[in-house]
């Protein structure tokens, strides 16, 4: 894929970017092990200073970063905007808490002195996408600069303004030459990347095949790798919950971010008792959203962010149908404007069994299934390969309990939607990927757990 700002909105090509040449990487993968020699002596007073200046340019400059954002992946502007502010809190939250998550374990042995330390491991890799371009980013490099790592960043090949953006506000605000450095590269050369001893792990989100062949690489070296992968995660709705606010966190869970969120609510289960309410009242929330576009304050949905995500989506409907579904609002792309527009869609009566039934849709497609009770419920919600994220409705302590102990999948989320904190682990099992970001755990991953026995 060429490397290039393309307006999803338009499909006006912006700017194209030429990718590094071979030499141009070995250039600067050099430069990220002198630069980590020097950084992992730092303190993390001082790192600390730097990712809060970090913290300030993206609120200061928010606006410009989410107009970044719209243009290069169709997010409504109001989005991104949230989005670059939510990076500055990551920024701070690490700032302010890797002193004491990193500081060394007392443990009591036989030795006079015996602790835990955690320490850096090195230049750590980072392929991300385009859906979240500033946040998923940013959440993999607080917690690993304030480790003492250095950042390698290979974005995605449509966002490559934000990734110079990312790169530009850590040397702003005063990280020295190396410690972060974005790579215009393709996806081919992600390989060599890990076969190179001066790149020591890797973290990716993305879709299952590319995290398979990071993997692959990685496991060929030995070296670590967090995988954080695709979702199609279960809003359950029980015969005790509050519709009316189910509906109108089940919009939200669905339409955020243009429907492309890994963490998005993409299959209803409903209990039967309240199926009927339930679809008519997320109907006529999806009636309701504006779609258009992205920079207007009041568009609910803008663009998808590339014509292949729309075919791919539009497949994906069609082959629904062909099993079965019948679609209640939407189903085709809005062929007559520019751009990558797909409308809310909402389908029902695919089979459960039905392959489709258990595909990622990675857009505005809401699938509606309807289930006897909380059993079903469970089972279908487990029955897929992915397991990132839950949504569960009711107001029975039974029913919820049952959803938090019996749903397998990252995190469970009662009476609200799926969403990430700085303060909770993210991630997710199965198929979804492994390894955590956020929280403790987050800074955790790329750092050497270190045995130190004094006798
Ligand atoms: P994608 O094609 O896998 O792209 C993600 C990143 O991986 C891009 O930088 C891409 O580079 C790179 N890439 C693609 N193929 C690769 C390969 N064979 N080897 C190494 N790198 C490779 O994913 P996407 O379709 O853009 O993103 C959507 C997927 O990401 C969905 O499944 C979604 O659920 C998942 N996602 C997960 C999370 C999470 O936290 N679990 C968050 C967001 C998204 P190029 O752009 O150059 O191809």
């Amino acid at each position: 894929m060429a490397i290039a700002t393309i307006n999803p909105a338009t499909g006006e090509t912006v700017k194209t970017f030429e990718t590094l040449k071979d030499g141009e990487i070995a250039t600067k993968l050099d430069l990220a092990g002198q630069a980590f020699e020097q950084y992992r002596k730092t303190s993390f007073s001082q790192r600390s200073l730097w990712l809060q200046q970090a913290a300030v340019i993206l609120e200061q400059e928010k606006v410009d970063f989410g107009k970044l954002i719209t243009l290069e992946m169709g997010k409504p502007l109001k989005a991104a905007i949230a989005e670059a502010e939510k990076c500055a809190t990551v920024c701070r939250y690490y700032a302010e808490n890797a002193a004491d998550f990193l500081a060394d374990v007392p443990v009591n042995t036989d030795a006079s002195h015996s602790f835990i330390r955690y320490q850096p491991l090195g230049a750590i890799l980072a392929v991300m996408p385009w859906n979240f371009p500033f946040w998923q980013v940013f959440r993999f490099a607080a917690p690993a600069l304030m480790a003492g790592n250095v950042g390698l960043l290979k974005h995605a090949s449509n966002v490559p303004q934000c990734a110079l953006a990312i790169e530009d506000i850590f040397t702003r605000a005063g990280f020295p030459h190396g410690v972060f450095q974005t790579l215009l590269i393709g996806a081919s050369q992600v390989a060599n990347l890990m076969a190179d001893e001066r790149v020591k792990a890797a973290t990716l989100t993305g879709s299952e095949p590319a995290g398979i062949s990071l993997a692959v690489a990685s496991a060929k070296q030995i070296k670590k790798t967090v995988l954080e992968l695709g979702g199609s995660d279960p809003f359950i709705v029980l015969e005790s919950a509050d519709l009316a606010a189910a509906a109108a966190t089940a919009t939200t869970a669905r339409m955020l971010n243009n429907g492309q969120s890994c963490i998005a609510a993409k299959r209803f289960i409903l209990a039967e008792a309240i199926a009927d309410q339930f679809q008519k009242l997320l109907l006529e929330k999806f009636q309701a959203l504006k779609i258009g576009d992205p920079l207007l304050p009041d568009t609910d949905l803008g663009p998808l962010a590339t014509p292949g995500i729309l075919q791919d989506l539009d497949q994906q409907v069609k082959t629904a149908v062909k099993s079965g579904g019948k679609i209640v609002i939407g189903g085709h792309p809005l062929g007559d404007i520019p751009g990558n527009f797909y409308p809310p869609t909402m389908i029902i009566d695919i089979p459960v069994d039905d392959p489709i039934a258990k595909e990622e849709f990675f857009g505005p497609v809401a699938l509606l299934f309807r289930v006897a009770d909380i059993d079903a419920a469970i089972k279908l919600a487990n029955d897929i390969p992915f397991g990132l994220g839950a949504s569960g409705w009711t107001n029975n302590k039974e029913e919820s309990d049952r959803l938090i102990a019996e749903i397998d999948a990252g995190a469970v989320f009662i009476n609200s939607m799926v969403k990430s904190d700085v303060r909770l682990p993210f991630g997710g099992i199965k198929r979804s990927g492994y390894g955590r970001e956020l929280s403790i755990q987050g800074i955790h991953e790329f750092v050497n757990v270190k045995t130190v026995w004094i006798k």
